[in-house]
């Protein structure tokens, strides 16, 4: 199941979880597979995808 919002953590109780937040630097193909794979292997949406450009895609955005 993808989360769509950023889960609580529930202290001490029975259903307490930890999560950890993911950075990912650059919007190139390697930070899209990134993001790709954090959803699609572990259904993981707590990420954000930083690059220095104005757009996504990286050398392929860079050399449009
Ligand atoms: C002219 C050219 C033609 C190519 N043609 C092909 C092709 O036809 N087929 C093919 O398969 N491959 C091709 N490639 C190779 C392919 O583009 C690269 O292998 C691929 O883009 C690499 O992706 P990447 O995400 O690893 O890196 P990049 O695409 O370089 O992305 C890295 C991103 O990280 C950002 N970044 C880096 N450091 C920081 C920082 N400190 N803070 C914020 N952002 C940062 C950069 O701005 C960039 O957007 C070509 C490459 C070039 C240069």
């Amino acid at each position: 199941m993808i989360r769509e919002s950023i889960p609580r953590v529930n202290g001490y109780q029975r259903d307490a979880y930890t999560y950890y937040p993911v950075v990912i630097v650059g919007a190139g193909a390697s930070g899209i597979a990134m993001a790709c794979q954090l959803k699609q292997q572990l259904g993981f949406d707590q990420f954000r995808i930083f690059d220095r450009q104005a757009g996504v895609g990286g050398t392929w955005w860079i050399n449009r």
